[in-house]
């Protein structure tokens, strides 16, 4: 084992920097995949507590001659999500808004509503 030559030295130092780069781009690609996919699962999370909002709403006015609850924490007793969900986006924590003449319960996030 003598000392290498300098080409020798080099053409280390470029695959060296070669595989460092690759890695680091896998890195970056694989981390904008994980946010993407979180994402879409707090989107669905999100959809599926409007829906169970929406259910309840629509429960409560089945039992109330029709009629939508004037607030919405009056149809809380029908929601079968999670409780600490009720009312609120499960992502972002945002009270979800109401429509008293509808009985649609919608996220103020554009990105969680259904299409
Ligand atoms: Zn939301």
């Amino acid at each position: 084992m003598g000392r290498r030559a300098p080409n020798e030295h080099q053409a280390r130092l470029m695959k060296f920097i070669t595989v460092t780069v690759i890695l680091a781009t896998v890195a970056a690609f694989s981390s904008l995949s994980f946010a993407f996919s979180q994402d879409r699962v707090q989107r669905i999370a999100c959809i599926e507590n409007q829906h169970a909002m929406c259910a309840a709403v629509y429960d409560y006015q089945a039992d109330n001659a029709g009629v939508n609850p004037s607030r919405l924490r009056l149809a809380k007793h029908y929601f079968t999500g999670r409780p600490d969900d009720f009312g609120a986006c499960p992502a972002d924590h945002v009270p979800y808004t109401y429509d008293r003449e509808t009985g649609i319960v919608s996220c103020p996030n554009p990105a969680h509503r259904p299409h």
